[in-house]
């Protein structure tokens, strides 16, 4: 046994936070992850969670202390000690790539029940992902999940069954525009039974697929929650509640992240939800809060809204989708602002109580307090790194459970690798598999490396809000120098064809090279268009490039060569202010 210090992280630039509520008492036992603190500044509240395991011998706080980053607030007993230094970046320092061929660092044990030279821990679009190209270049791999059904998150309660609902969204949503082009229909009746089962059914169409897809690659699937017990071993109990012990030569961490909770919320009463909850459609509350304004909440906020909810949502910052740029989130904060019932921002959740009416609840500055019958907590994910028990593999987990990696996707030590939402960066599917590729690449040998220049974003809302590359929001925070082109949707003639004149498309470029530095775009498909502008700017084109690219007309596409043909001064679909003027001085 011996102690732990847990100290408050880094916590950005706020400093002498209060302390709001401590949530254990001496002599408590507490999980990795428990909360133990709660701190309050007047923009956001934090729960300062258990590092590891174990009881508690000091609190070194009260309620009301003013605390910062490296304040010690409580001391745990604990079995293994993890250095908590709230000091440390994020990237850890370079290391060796270890030839596959070489003994991995550490001693393989030879007495565990199996033996992977490359295990995955998690089946999600990163473990998956990393788990099928290892084993397309030839290496044997063992992959661990805890749950039956492969496909983590992102197939099973994120990015798929929320796109099933949102699709079924639209469709009531076209349906309702076309009653202003003289096509008129009833309102739509909903069989929440039947729309599951189909969201059910795309959802188990991939899953299914993965489960083959590992048997055909000769991926060994092991159910089980798994914990590192050193360097080169695992342990797996097993739903059965058996133990099996796996080795391995390398193993690529892959375990995700979950949503996070709000101190003050009844989170155990059925009617306040987290993502998954809401993905469950247990019904169509009449009254729904959502709680955070950012993409996931807004995209359920669709989906209710859609299905028939009166939807109010709460927002601590002072926009939707904090970080989009502001004109991109224009069109969409019109439209919901029209639908909702309410769309509060710059508003914080004071309390959430559950009584037999409904959820009561109360909010900062001077909104009216509400009651709801639902309310879904939406204010972002964290990371299940320090969960794992990566101490006794030496692995560093910093203080909000993200596992730092290099640009090889290698943590600290070297045969252990950290990819997906678990590792940091945008929590997305697709830099979770962009991610798994380096890794199993890398083990294999191969000198891969994660260096995108974007990472496209998409909110599947209505309208779609998609970036890739540089933002103006960025730009300005970080002084870079950068031109501006937007090409107003209300100029083309397929998006006034399909409701999507308030659309917009914005190409960012370097001022002195005019290559691409970023681009946003709002309007239908924007999460499809993106990936034009993202390919520029992964290749390294100009923007001219693209305003020299024919593009089918009339198409939503066009967009993005009339954006470039403003750059160029070359646009003949608006009035080109720069070519008059030239036109004017050639003949005076
Ligand atoms: C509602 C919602 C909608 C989303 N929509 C999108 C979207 O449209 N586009 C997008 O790009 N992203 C979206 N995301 C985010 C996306 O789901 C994640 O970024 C992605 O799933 C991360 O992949 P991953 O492989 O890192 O982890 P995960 O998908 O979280 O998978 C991790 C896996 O590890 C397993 N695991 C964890 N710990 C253990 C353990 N100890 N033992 C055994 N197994 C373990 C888990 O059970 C899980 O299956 C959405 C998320 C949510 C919640």
């Amino acid at each position: 046994m011996s102690t732990l210090d847990v100290l408050v992280p880094d916590i950005g630039d706020f400093t002498d936070v209060p302390v709001a509520e401590i949530l254990v008492a001496v002599g408590d036992a507490v999980a990795a992850e428990d909360p133990l603190v709660v701190l309050e500044s007047d923009k956001s509240s934090m729960e300062i969670p258990a590092p590891e395991a174990g009881t508690v011998k000091d609190i070194k706080v009260a309620v009301g202390d003013a605390v910062s980053e490296g304040s010690a607030l409580v001391v745990l007993e604990v079995e293994s000690a993890v250095a908590a230094d709230p000091s440390e970046g994020t990237v850890p320092p370079e290391v060796e790539v270890e030839s596959p061929a070489a003994p991995a660092k550490g001693t393989v044990p030879s007495d565990a029940d199996l033996h992977a030279p490359v295990l995955v821990l998690g089946s999600g679009p990163g473990g998956y992902a990393a788990a099928f190209r290892a084993a397309d270049l030839g290496l044997e791999v063992v992959m661990v999940e805890r749950h039956a059904i492969l496909g983590g998150v992102c197939l099973n309660v994120g990015c798929i069954p929320s796109k099933a609902l949102l699709h079924v969204a639209k469709v009531i949503a076209e349906a309702e525009t076309a009653g202003a082009h003289g096509v008129s229909f009833d309102k739509p009746e909903i069989d929440l039974d039947a729309l599951r089962e189909w969201k059910g059914s795309v959802v188990s169409k991939l899953t299914g697929g993965l489960q083959q897809m590992a048997k055909g690659r000769k991926v060994q699937v092991v159910q089980g929650e798994a914990r590192f017990t050193g360097p080169n071993l695992l342990s797996v109990l097993t739903p059965e509640g058996e133990t099996t012990t796996i080795s391995f030569d390398h193993v690529i961490v892959a375990a995700g992240s979950r949503s996070v909770r709000l101190p003050g919320v009844p989170h155990d009463d059925p009617r306040v939800m987290d993502s998954t909850g809401a993905l469950e459609l247990a019904d169509v509350p009449e009254r729904l809060l959502v709680v955070g304004g950012g993409i996931i909440g807004l995209e359920m906020a669709t989906v209710y809204d859609a299905l028939g909810s009166r939807v109010t949502v709460v927002e601590l910052a002072d926009g939707l989708i904090p970080g989009a740029d502001r004109d991109l989130v224009k069109p969409l904060a019109k439209r919901i602002g029209g639908r909702y019932a309410a769309i509060h921002l710059g508003t914080r959740v004071e309390s959430i109580e559950a009584a037999e009416d409904g959820l009561h609840a109360t909010f900062s500055g001077d909104v009216e307090d509400a009651t709801f019958d639902r309310v879904l907590v939406a204010v972002g994910r964290i990371p299940n790194g320090a969960s794992l028990g990566l101490e006794a593999a030496g692995v560093h987990v910093d203080e909000r459970g993200f596992v730092p990696v290099d640009d090889r996707r290698r943590t600290n030590i070297q045969h252990i690798y950290a990819i997906g939402d678990v590792a940091g960066g945008p929590m997305l599917a697709h830099k979770a598999t962009a991610d798994g590729h380096v890794a199993a690449e890398v083990i294999a040998g191969h000198d891969a490396v994660f260096e995108p220049r974007g990472i496209p974003s998409v909110a599947y809302t209505d309208p779609e809000v998609a970036w890739v590359g540089l933002t103006e929001t960025e730009a300005a925070e970080r002084d870079v120098a950068f031109e501006k082109s937007v090409f107003p949707w209300s100029a083309s003639g397929r998006a006034l064809a399909i409701d999507g004149a308030d659309g917009v498309t914005k190409l960012l470029r370097d001022p002195e090279t005019g290559r691409v530095l970023g681009a946003g775009i709002v309007g239908p498909s924007a999460g499809d268009l993106i990936a034009e502008p993202g390919f520029a700017l992964e290749m390294g084109a100009d923007v001219a490039d693209l305003g020299l690219t024919i593009h089918a007309h009339p198409t939503l596409s066009e967009t993005i060569m009339l954006a470039a043909e403003i750059a160029d001064g070359t646009i003949t679909d608006l009035p080109n202010k720069v070519a008059m003027r030239a036109a004017k001085k050639a003949k005076a």
